[in-house]
């Protein structure tokens, strides 16, 4: 047992300073990609369910590696939350999206997504407002979108942050909804403007006895008569379309319409007009 303990004790050391070599190399990396231009922002369109216009856009970041090519989200967002550089990507995010909804025109909405690590940041406040102000559009175009982890930090500090963010004029999303420890009192404690129904309710609502339809259609009527929109994530196939406005969601994203596109492409989506 002594032996088997010290092996372990060697096996985790090793593993401990590998990781740790990793996460330091991963932050270099981060910190090469945001100043060598690496990273951009893409666009994917949000419709409205009974217009079907674009009445929006969700921020998506996109990491072009020299050496690996395209890089997901899923793959680095993590480690920039495990590294800190979560702070400077956040930043850069909110900034460039800002500045690309002010080169569009009409009263269209931009998302960008804030990682709880970013709204634990006492910062975060002055430096959305920050960006609103130099790219020069309103407040109220600019919609973050928050997931329910927040909920796990001080409450009183996230409330004060709420509060901030909502006096600086910007809509507040809560972000896959049923994901997580999702609560109903959430809602009511926070001020939010719109709930994204989370892709996992999405699929498999077109199939005989899925419950997700039932949930779905509670979900959109508790938030609308709280006043709040609903957005259903992921939405892929007619049918799965179909559903959701039949089930009262004000609005829809997800490859039936659009896949994420590059500022260029968003642009002429926009300017072709009907999301269809
Ligand atoms: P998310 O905020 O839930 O973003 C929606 C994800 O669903 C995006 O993945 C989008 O490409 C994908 N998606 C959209 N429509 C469909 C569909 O019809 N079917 C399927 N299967 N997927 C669809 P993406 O771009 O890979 O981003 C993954 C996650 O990375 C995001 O999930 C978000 O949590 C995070 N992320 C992306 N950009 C940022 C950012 O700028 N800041 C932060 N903090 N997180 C980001
Ligand atoms: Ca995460
Ligand atoms: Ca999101
Ligand atoms: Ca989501």
């Amino acid at each position: 047992a002594k032996d088997g303990g010290r092996g372990r004790y060697h096996f985790y050391s090793e593993d401990l300073h590998a990781d740790a070599e990793a996460r330091s190399q991963m932050e270099e990396d981060l910190r090469d990609a945001l100043a060598k231009g690496q990273l951009e922002m893409f666009y994917q369109p949000v419709v409205s369910t009974s217009t079907e216009n674009i009445t929006g856009f969700e921020a998506l970041m996109r990491w072009h590696h020299p050496v690996k090519g395209w890089i997901s989200p899923h793959r680095f967002i993590e480690s920039a939350e495990d590294t800190g550089m979560i702070q400077q990507l956040g930043e850069w995010a909110l900034r460039q999206a800002c500045e690309q909804l002010a080169e569009w025109p009409g009263e269209i909405r931009m998302a960008v997504n804030v990682s709880p690590l970013q709204f634990a940041n006492p910062q975060l406040p002055s430096i959305v407002a920050n960006a609103i102000a130099s790219a020069g559009i309103k407040p109220s175009q600019l919609e973050l979108e928050i997931t329910e982890t927040v909920f796990l930090q001080d409450s009183a500090a996230t409330d004060a942050m709420f509060a901030a963010l909502k006096n600086l004029g910007v809509r507040l999303a809560l972000d896959d909804f049923g994901t997580g420890y999702s609560s109903l009192g959430y809602l009511k404690k926070a001020p939010f403007d719109k709930i994204k129904i989370d892709k996992s309710f999405v699929r498999g609502i077109t199939e005989a006895g899925s419950r997700n339809a039932a949930i779905i259609a509670s979900i959109t009527s508790l938030a609308h008569s709280l006043g709040m929109e609903t957005t259903a994530e992921g939405v892929e196939t007619m049918d799965e379309l179909d559903l959701v406005r039949v089930h009262g969601c004000s609005h829809v994203q997800g490859f039936i319409y659009e896949r994420p596109l590059d500022a260029q492409q968003a642009s002429e989506r926009l300017a072709s007009g009907l999301a269809a």
